[in-house]
């Protein structure tokens, strides 16, 4: 295969939140395009289904478990990943939990609120805390962090979620600063609504809802995120840092017109999440 085909062939990556949803799709497209990928979250039995999977497609895979709200096993994660590995050159800090179902923010509980930002927020400070100098070692590398277009433009009733979402807006655009000359390059992407378990638990009535708000009337599936993290960990975007992309099907761009139906898409239903 040409380094077109496997751009990141030779590369080490890891991907947090990769037991499941965008962040499993995105270790195999990692594996696909030549890296050897180091998946973490705490679930350890799909952790271990995943990294078999990968492997036996010809891949390489470690499984670390990993909770991204404690600093010791955050550090334990990149220390493990330089053991099998020797460097890294890729992170993609996807992971995402806690916070608290729709409330007005007067009723929200401190402690859901300090769970969405201890998770979503301080986790991908701690990830790139302990991988910035494991890439620094081997003269740089490239991190995506996972915000959402909740990051960007708010959403009502979830306080917890839009202030992680947009804090890792400002997190990412300062460690793009304090490591551009250093070699480091840091980009998030905003996605919009993408058919994963939450959205699959939601019902079809709540994706047709989501499908018809966004110009391009479906919603997205794992893999097209995916796309965008290869992209951005690979030198086919040497000259991106401290950007946030929208992966959104033109959310951000404004609003859908009105009237026409949305569609769950066939393309979304086939997702691999
Ligand atoms: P998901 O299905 O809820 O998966 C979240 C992942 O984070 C899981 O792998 C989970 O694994 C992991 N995780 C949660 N808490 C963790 C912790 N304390 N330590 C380590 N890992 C932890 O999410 P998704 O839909 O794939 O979304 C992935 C990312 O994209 C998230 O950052 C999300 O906010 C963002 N996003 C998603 C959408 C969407 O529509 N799907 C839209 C915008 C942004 P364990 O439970 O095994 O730990």
């Amino acid at each position: 295969m040409t380094s077109t085909h496997r751009p990141l062939h030779g590369r080490v990556a890891i991907v947090t939140g990769a037991s499941r949803g965008i962040g499993a799709a995105t270790a195999r497209a990692l594996a696909n395009a030549g890296a050897a990928v180091v998946v973490a979250a705490r679930d350890e039995g799909a952790l271990a289904a995943l990294a078999e999977e990968i492997t036996a497609g010809g891949g390489r895979a470690l499984a670390v478990p990993t909770d991204v709200a404690d600093p010791f096993s955050v550090r334990r994660l990149v220390e493990q990943t330089l053991g099998a590995y020797g460097r890294l050159d890729a992170a993609v800090n996807n992971a995402a939990g806690g916070g608290h179902l729709p409330t007005p923010l007067a009723e929200v509980a401190i402690e859901d609120y300090d769970s969405a930002l201890t998770v979503s927020l301080r986790g991908v400070f701690l990830a790139m805390k302990y991988e910035i100098p494991a890439m620094l070692a081997d003269g740089g590398g490239s991190i995506v962090n996972m915000s959402s277009t909740a990051g960007l433009h708010p959403v009502a009733g979830l306080a917890g979620y839009v202030s992680a979402k947009f804090g890792l807006v400002g997190l990412t655009r300062t460690a793009a600063l304090d490591y551009a000359e250093a070699g480091v390059r840091v980009n998030a992407l905003a996605p919009g609504p993408i058919l994963t378990e939450q959205l699959r638990l939601a019902g079809e009535g709540m994706r047709e809802m989501a499908a018809r708000s966004l110009p391009i009337r479906r919603i997205g599936r794992p893999d097209e995120v995916a796309a965008a993290v290869v992209w951005l960990c690979s030198e086919a975007s040497s000259f991106v840092t401290g950007a946030t992309l929208p992966i959104d099907g033109g959310m951000m761009a404004g609003m859908a017109p009105f009237g026409r139906p949305g569609r769950t898409g066939e393309h979304a239903e086939t997702a691999s999440a």
